[in-house]
C-alpha cells in the first residue's frame, strides 16, 4: 500500500526526522490559506499523486508570493501529471502540498528496501540525489553506497556514519545525517515498509540536514496491525478493479495486455502469464481466485475481468484439487450466464472430476471453447484474440 507525500512526512516526523512545515490543500482557497499559515517567503507548491517525478513533470512549484501560490495551485490541481512513474495515463491532482520553501545546499539519496538478494534490510545512499536517481543507477551504479541490516540487531551507528561518510555529507553534519538515516530506518522497520526513499535528503543552508521527499510503501500482508497507516490509504490513487478484487478476497493485479485471466494459485497464475506470452499474447491481469473459490467469487472475478475494456479474451486455467472442476466449471457457466459473454472464453480445467466438469461446460450451450493443456489453452486464446484485432 501507498500514501502521499505528506502522510509520509507526517508518519517520518513521529520518528524525529527533520521535515519542512507543510500543509495539505484540496482546493486553491485551500493553498492560499496554508501558504499565508506557514508564513514563509517562499513556499513550495506540490502535487500529492502515487508516484514519484513530479518535479519533472511540472508538479513542484517554487512560489515566491501568494498570488503565485494561487497561480500554481490553480494550475496544477486537476491537472493530468504524467510522470515517468504514472504511464502515458498520468495521474489527476486532486491534493496539494503547501510546504515551506527549503535553502537546498545539496541533494542527497537515501533509501531503505527488502533486498531479495541478502533476504535483509538494505540501506542505499548517493551523493547524486535528486531528480536524476533513475540515471544515476542505470549508468554509475557504483555511485550507490549500500549497507546490509543484520535483523537481529538492526541498523549500527557505524554503519550509518559510514554511509554519512561515504556520501559526503560535511563533516559538521555527520551527525545531524546520522540520526535522520537511523530514525528512517527503525520508521521502516516498526511501520512495516517495503519501500522507504528520502530522494532527496537535503543538507540546508542553514546546517540541517533535512528529508525533502518521502516515498513510503508499506507490505499489505502486515496492515492487519497497522490500522494507522490503513486509514491513510488513498482509494482514489487505486486501480477501481483491484478495489473490487479486494473486497471478495481476490488477488488481482492489472496488466497492460489485452488476455484476461483468472486461474487458482499463484504460482498457476505467473505461470499462465508466462505460456501466454509464450505464444505471443499479452495478459491483461494477474488474477488468483484461491483455493476455494465458490461460485460467488468466480462470478465476481468474472465481472471484473470483463469490466476491464482493454480485455478481448479470457483465458481461465483452473486446477482442480482442494477444488473440484465440476463446482468450478458451473461457477463459471453461472457467472458467463449472469454477466453476459461478449468476448471469447477458454477454459481449461484439470484435476479432481474433470470429464464432468468439461461435460458440463460443453453442455452449457455457451460459446466457450475447452482446451486440454495449459499450452493448448494459451495458444487457443492468443488466436481468438488475434483474429478480432
Ligand atoms: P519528485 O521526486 O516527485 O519529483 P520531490 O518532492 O522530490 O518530487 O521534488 C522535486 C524537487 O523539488 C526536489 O528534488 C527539490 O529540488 C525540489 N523541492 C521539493 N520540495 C522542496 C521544498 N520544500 N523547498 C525547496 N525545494 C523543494
Ligand atoms: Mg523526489
Amino acid at each position: 500500500m501507498n500514501i502521499h507525500e505528506y502522510q509520509g512526512k507526517a508518519v517520518l516526523k513521529q520518528y524525529g526526522v527533520n521535515v519542512p512545515n507543510g500543509i495539505v490543500a484540496f482546493s486553491v482557497e485551500e493553498a492560499v490559506q496554508a501558504a499565508e499559515k506557514l508564513g514563509t517567503k517562499i513556499v513550495v507548491v506540490k502535487a500529492q499523486i502515487h508516484a514519484g517525478g513530479r518535479g519533472k513533470a511540472g508538479g513542484v512549484k517554487v512560489a515566491k508570493s501568494l498570488d503565485e501560490v494561487r497561480t500554481y495551485a490553480g494550475e496544477i490541481l486537476g491537472k493530468i501529471l504524467v510522470t515517468h512513474q504514472t504511464g502515458p495515463e498520468g495521474k489527476e491532482v486532486k491534493r496539494l502540498l503547501i510546504e515551506e520553501g527549503c535553502d537546498i545546499k545539496k541533494e542527497y539519496y537515501l533509501g531503505v528496501v527488502v533486498d531479495r538478494g541478502t533476504g535483509s534490510v538494505v540501506v542505499m545512499a548517493s551523493e547524486e540525489g535528486g531528480m536524476d536517481i533513475e540515471e544515476v543507477a542505470a549508468h554509475s551504479p557504483e555511485k550507490i553506497i549500500k549497507e546490509i541490516v543484520d535483523p537481529a540487531i538492526g541498523l549500527q551507528a557505524f554503519q550509518a556514519r559510514k554511509l554519512a561518510y561515504a556520501i559526503n555529507i560535511p563533516n559538521e553534519m555527520i551527525n545531524k545525517a546520522v540520526k535522520l538515516i537511523l530514525s528512517v530506518y527503525t520508521a521502516f522497520v516498526e511501520k512495516d515498509c517495503s519501500i522507504l526513499e528520502i530522494n532527496p535528503m537535503v543538507v540546508t543552508g542553514g546546517g540541517d540536514v533535512m528529508a525533502l521527499d518521502a516515498k513510503l510503501n508499506f507490505d499489505s500482508n502486515a496492515l492487519y496491525r497497522r490500522k494507522d497507516i490503513v486509514e491513510l490509504r488513498d482509494l482514489e490513487e487505486e486501480d477501481a478493479k483491484e478495489i473490487e478484487a479486494s473486497k471478495y478476497d481476490l488477488s488481482y493485479i492489472a496488466l497492460d495486455g489485452n488476455i484476461g485471466c483468472m486461474v487458482n494459485g499463484a504460482g498457476l497464475a505467473m505461470a499462465t502469464m508466462d505460456i501466454i506470452n509464450h505464444y505471443g499474447g499479452e495478459p491483461a491481469n494477474f488474477l488468483d481466485v484461491g483455493g476455494g473459490a465458490t461460485t460467488e467469487k468466480v462470478t465476481e472475478a468474472f465481472k471484473i475481468i470483463l469490466s476491464d475494456a482493454k480485455v478481448k479474451g479470457i483465458f481461465i486455467n483452473i486446477f482442480g484439487g482442494i477444488m473440484r472442476c465440476d463446482v468450478i466449471a458451473n461457477g463459471v457457466v453461472e457467472a458467463a450466464k449472469q454477466v453476459g459473454l461478449d468476448r471469447p472464453l477458454v477454459v481449461r480445467l484439470e484435476g479432481t472430476n474433470v470429464v464432468l466438469g468439461k461435460k458440463i461446460i460443453n453442455e452449457s450451450g455457451l460459446n466457450i471453447i475447452t482446451a486440454d493443456s495449459m499450452a493448448d489453452g494459451a495458444q487457443k486464446i492468443v488466436d481468438e484474440v488475434k483474429k478480432i484485432s
